[in-house]
């Protein structure tokens, strides 16, 4: 492991002031060990750090950067909007225009209106209540390994931080607040029907990541997806489509643009708002007519629909153009080709499983498709193989059970470094 003495000192005035140094858990070393850098600027695909080291980023602030850091359309968008003013508290254009987009990206006959939030758990949060309310119903189908966020009722059997740091769920979470959440493996649909057999007149919604991301990449297994639609419209359920990290990643639209299944709500964050706290839920007029001001549950925010953030999500949006998704693809299967080659060549047993471009690496003989199957793996090996990454130059996620994220300023100088990387790494993981 390579010093970083400026991130040390960075990091232990930080802990000092801030639980664990880090305002969100997985920015935190602690599966893989050692110092976590704090980053000073990043530009194109690259990150640098309070040491002026460089780095090839993989992490793209875990999905938001699709466009790599400092996009000049993106920085001239924010600075023009924070000219006009930071926050009114009022309607104002860009968020009709914000919701346009998104629904004219997406294109699906279910997505006819949305509302904008400030978080991804937000949205989820929303989603829930809303489906909640609708129907009358209280019980939430989620699967394991699957995170939608620190929404209380979904921290049970979450992927992500959650499983980094093997919380079984969390303290502070009541047995109350989760009684009414029922926690399904991935990818089975036969446990979906068992349960809805069981339980279906109880059952408000489903809500499933469109791909899971965040226990590793796990697509859907082909009819996984259409099976949840056929299940929840027989008994009268929402299905709530999590497009947090897929949405306008994976495709101009999303998950839905590679599988497209008819939601009643989805839920999107990340790339939509372009590295700003913004977010969105959304679905059929009729449900999204029952929020309030025109119906009878409960949601708002002050700083919902920031102007800032939503030029950066405009402007983000309209230059993800189809040669941004060929280059985010590209990239992603370059990666993921050398990084094959390289543990092949080392003899260490790995899947390179790919969601879209969303990709990640399961130390394992066979494909995992569950959140059991990703447990099992030789995650040991993720710190030996990150360090030498990291003292490489590349920035990937500091965890085993977390998805890598291309941009797609991704160049052959950044390419050729995680190329040299790998090699050394998969010896070290060995
Ligand atoms: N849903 C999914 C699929 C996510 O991956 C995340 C965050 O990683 C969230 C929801 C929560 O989003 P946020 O971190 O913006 O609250």
């Amino acid at each position: 492991m390579s010093d970083a003495p400026k991130s040390a000192e960075l990091f232990e005035r930080a802990q000092r002031v801030t639980p664990g140094g880090v305002n969100s858990p997985v920015r935190a070393f602690r599966a893989v060990g050692g110092t976590p850098r704090f980053m000073v600027s990043g530009s194109g695909p690259y990150l640098v750090d309070a040491d002026g080291r460089q780095y090839v980023d993989l992490v793209s602030s875990w999905g938001p950067m699709i466009l790599g850091h400092a996009h000049p359309a993106v920085v001239a968008a924010v600075q023009a909007a924070a000219a006009g003013g930071l926050s009114f508290g009022t309607p104002t254009l860009g968020e009709i225009e914000l919701a346009e987009l998104i629904i004219a990206r997406v294109d699906a006959p279910s997505l006819q209106q949305v509302r904008l939030v400030n978080s991804g758990t937000e949205a989820t949060m929303s989603a829930i209540r809303l489906a909640r309310g609708v129907t009358g119903r209280h019980r939430v189908v989620k699967f394991a390994g699957c995170y939608h966020g620190h929404v209380d009722a979904l921290l049970a059997a979450a992927g992500s931080g959650v499983a980094t740091f093997a919380h079984p769920d969390s303290e502070g979470v009541t047995g109350a607040q989760t009684a009414e959440t029922i926690v399904l493996p991935y990818n089975d649909l036969a446990a979906v029907e068992e349960c809805f057999a069981a339980y279906g007149a109880e059952i408000a919604c489903v809500i499933t990541e469109a791909a899971a991301g965040n226990m590793g990449a796990v697509a859907p297994l082909a009819g996984f997806n259409a099976g949840l639609r056929e299940v929840t419209y027989k008994h009268g359920a929402l299905l709530i489509m999590d497009e947090v990290m897929t949405g306008f990643r994976v495709s101009a639209a999303g998950w839905y643009g590679l599988d497209p299944v008819e939601a009643d709500l989805f839920t999107f964050g990340k790339v939509m708002s372009g590295g700003l706290p913004a977010a969105a839920f959304g679905g059929r007029a009729d449900v999204m007519g029952q929020l309030s001001p025109a119906g009878p549950v409960y949601q708002a925010g002050t700083l919902s629909g920031n102007p800032v953030a939503v030029a950066a999500g405009l402007a983000s949006l309209r230059a993800a153009d189809a040669s941004v998704y060929a280059a985010l693809d590209a990239n992603a299967h370059t990666v993921g080709r050398l990084l094959g080659a390289a543990l092949d060549e080392a003899g260490v047993a790995h899947q390179v499983q790919y969601a879209g471009s969303l990709f990640s690496v399961f130390f394992a003989d066979a494909p995992v498709t569950d959140f059991a199957g990703a447990q099992a793996c030789a995650t040991w090996r993720y710190k030996p193989f990150f360090h030498a990454m990291l003292d490489a130059g590349v920035y990937l996620p500091p965890s085993a059970f977390e998805a890598w994220f291309v941009n797609a300023a991704m160049d052959d100088g950044a390419l050729a470094r995680i190329a040299d990387a790998l090699p050394g790494a998969a010896r070290a993981a060995a």
